[in-house]
């Protein structure tokens, strides 16, 4: 965990774009109570293949004109090359500084799959595009990628996405930091030594936590899993007792050296704040722990 300690550590909170105005409404109560903590940015993802790109942008400037730095996500997967410079160069007008890139996946019965075919590739051309007007952050994977063909490829699938010139990384979820320290550690003996931060998925709801789990390949190891099922649907307990495992994990990862932490927030304030408070982030400085 060396190379991961002499960042200055760094909080952020995710959003993804609302589609009424119900959502906008809900989303903006949501921003003004985490902005209380004052996180060093936002981010708002980018629906698969561009569906929400109008939103996306909406939802972006709308934050990041606000005063806490937002970040879009993009990704490149059924765009093409003009259609990604049109959107790079509405966000650099409009003061934006930081880009989490992509690749991103097809929905089933969309069509071709674009001019880029991986996140290497986007941030290669984000580079040509647009030089170093954005901080580009790309996807890591501590439980590797479910499409990789093996665990060493997605290691060197990183490392190329950070040649091409990523700045920094945000994991995707996992409730193992075990996994989370192998990859740092694999990723130093290759001389891959940017900021990767772990993303943290607060346990809210279980059986859509299972279902998105199994989608992107995030592991619920088989003692969380079992006392969550344990619960049902009491939702309270479930509430409970993920803040405690997921805070003991957060609090795991910063002691270790983790340079800072990315909620998947899911658009809700308290999951977030609950862990963010149990960690004692702001009296602490966001440094010292
Ligand atoms: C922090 C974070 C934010 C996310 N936000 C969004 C979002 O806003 N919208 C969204 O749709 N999705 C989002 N995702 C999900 C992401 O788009 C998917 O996980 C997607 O399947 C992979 O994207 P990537 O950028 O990691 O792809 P890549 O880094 O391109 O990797 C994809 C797969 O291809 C393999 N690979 C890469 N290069 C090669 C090559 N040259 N040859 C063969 N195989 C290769 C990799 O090993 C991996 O298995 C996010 C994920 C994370 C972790």
């Amino acid at each position: 965990m060396e190379s991961q300690k002499q960042f200055k550590r760094r909080f952020s909170f995710e959003f993804f774009p609302p589609k009424t105005d119900q959502g906008k409404e809900k989303l903006q109560t949501v921003r003004n109570k985490l902005a209380e903590v004052d996180p060093d940015f936002f981010s708002v993802t980018f629906g698969a293949g561009g569906s929400t790109r109008d939103r996306t942008i909406e939802t972006v400037l709308n934050l990041h004109r606000q005063g806490i730095s937002t970040a879009p996500h993009l990704s490149c997967v059924g765009g093409t090359r003009q259609e990604i410079g049109e959107l790079l160069d509405v966000y650099k007008e409009n003061g934006i500084n930081r880009i989490v890139a992509l690749r991103g996946d097809m929905p089933s019965g969309m069509g071709a799959a674009g001019e880029m075919r991986y996140a290497n590739e986007l941030v290669e051309f984000i580079r040509e595009h647009s030089g170093d007007t954005f901080n580009l952050e790309v996807a890591a994977y501590p439980e590797f990628h479910p499409q990789a063909r093996s665990a060493e490829d997605d290691l060197q699938n990183f490392a190329r996405k950070v040649k091409a010139g990523a700045n920094s990384a945000i994991t995707q979820y996992f409730f193992n930091a075990d996994s989370y320290f192998y990859f740092i550690d694999r990723l130093e003996k290759m001389d891959v030594t940017i900021p990767v931060v772990p993303g943290i998925m607060p346990i809210i709801n279980f059986s859509n936590l299972v279902r998105f789990s199994d989608m992107c390949g995030a592991e619920i190891p088989r003692w969380i899993r079992k006392q969550l099922e344990a619960y049902g649907d009491d939702s309270d307990s479930i509430r409970k007792f993920g803040e405690e495992v997921v805070t003991d994990m957060c609090e795991k990862l910063l002691k270790a050296g983790a340079p800072g932490l990315h909620f998947y927030t899911l658009n809700q304030a308290e999951p977030s704040l609950s862990i963010w408070k149990n960690l004692g982030v702001s009296e602490r400085e966001k440094i010292s722990f």
